[in-house]
């Protein structure tokens, strides 16, 4: 198969010393080399969540993660607001409601963050505080929105529900502070901005949200929070932990770590304004609200008279780019080109320049170039920034 690059939001492309660590040899899941290293996992990722109490890892997907999240903090019956800006949120909110849980929801437009005014006013009428939790996004993965999740911090703080955030696609990708802010369970995954393969979730819990899980009537079994906080205690997971997800994440981390946090938001940043620059040069309106632009995804939306799925075809097949069609109403809609994992300024200029190939194959009057040069400029105004670690 010809080499591809991918350019879609997670799984994404993974550094060669990451995949040689997910190569090495088993270990003893109960013995002290499986201990120290998920100590080592969880002493890095909590400054990241921003917090100071327990990250405990679980063998699933994100969603897993998030599946763990509702059903160890809510029971049947109570009430939450769910505020998705889209299909993730959506997903979020049927979790809950699949588990008996009685979701309202606070629709936002496609392609705007959430606005914390409107959610102030909807907890605001909860005067006699019925709404038990609020279910949020950090990063909306399929319309490339970022929320503020200070400003929704501030509302929720006030109102006192207790609070569940997708972080899947956007936690180490901008500055995260879980503690300050007050949220109670915070959820991402390795394929996402840490760039490691598929296979955990990583779940930050608050200390005052314990007591509630500790009291919480709804069954689970295999993602019991309790159980895994207990064996986390000895360095351990109460089932087979996926060992060579381990292993990729602490050597993923050990190059986030060494990259620099405040490099890495500047690099999806810059890179995500390189695309997006890009794509209005070639008459390509993203999706995204101003304002509300994610750093690690981009949404854009399909030219009038292109077939989408014709165009993603011919990117993969003709040109080894990969990037993301829409989801459910979206599908056919738009294009959405993720930022994160190895990618290069000259992986981001070649995908500019294939996009710019297969219109001008496809008849579009675009001037050759125009994306590149546009996403060129972004890239020169900008201070250095290391694509890798090295
Ligand atoms: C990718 C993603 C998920 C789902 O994660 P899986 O690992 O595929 O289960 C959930 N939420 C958001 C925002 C995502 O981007």
């Amino acid at each position: 198969m010809r080499k591809q690059i991918l350019f879609i939001p997670g799984p994404v492309t993974v550094a060669e010393s990451v995949l040689a660590a997910a190569g090495q040899a088993m270990i003893d899941h109960r013995g002290p080399q499986f201990a120290a290293m998920q100590g080592r996992l969880v002493e890095r990722l909590r400054p990241i969540f921003g917090t100071t109490g327990d990250v405990v890892l679980l063998g699933c997907s994100g969603t897993g993660g998030l599946e763990a999240a509702v059903v160890n903090t809510f029971a049947p019956g109570e009430r939450l607001l769910a505020c998705p800006v889209g299909f993730f949120g959506r997903r979020l909110a049927a979790i809950a409601q699949t588990h008996g849980c009685e979701v309202e929801t606070l629709e936002t437009a496609p392609g705007y963050a959430l606005d914390p005014q409107a959610l102030a006013e909807r907890l605001k009428a909860d005067a006699s505080r019925r709404i038990a939790g609020v279910l949020l996004t950090q990063n909306e993965t399929s319309t490339g929105v970022q929320n503020d999740m200070a400003a929704i911090a501030a509302v929720t703080r006030e109102h006192g529900a207790v609070t569940i955030v997708d972080a899947v696609s956007g936690m180490g990708a901008s500055e995260f502070r879980m503690d300050e802010w007050g949220f109670d369970v915070v959820v991402t995954a390795p394929q996402k901005v840490f760039a490691a393969p598929p296979g955990l979730a990583m779940v930050a819990v608050g200390a005052q949200v314990w007591q509630r899980i500790e009291r919480n009537p709804m069954p689970r079994f295999y993602f019991d929070l309790l159980k895994a906080r207990e064996f986390a205690r000895q360095g351990q997971t109460p089932w087979t932990p996926p060992v060579s997800a381990y292993f990729a994440l602490d050597e993923a981390l050990d190059r986030y770590g060494r990259v620099g946090a405040r490099h890495v938001w500047m690099r999806l940043e810059t890179y995500a304004r390189a695309i997006r620059t890009g794509l209005e040069a070639l008459g390509i309106s993203i999706f995204s609200q101003p304002g509300a632009h994610s750093p690690t995804v981009v949404a854009a939306r399909v030219p009038d008279g292109i077939d989408a799925g014709g165009l993603l075809r011919a990117l993969r097949e003709e040109r080894g780019i990969v990037l993301s069609g829409g989801q459910a109403e979206l599908k056919g809609k738009i294009l959405r080109i993720g930022t994160m994992g190895e990618l290069s300024q000259a992986d981001v200029l070649g995908a500019l320049g294939a996009i710019e190939c297969e219109l001008l194959e496809l008849g579009v009057p675009i001037r050759a170039g125009a994306g590149v040069a546009a996403a060129l400029r972004v890239f020169r105004a900008e201070a250095p920034v290391p694509s890798d670690a090295g």
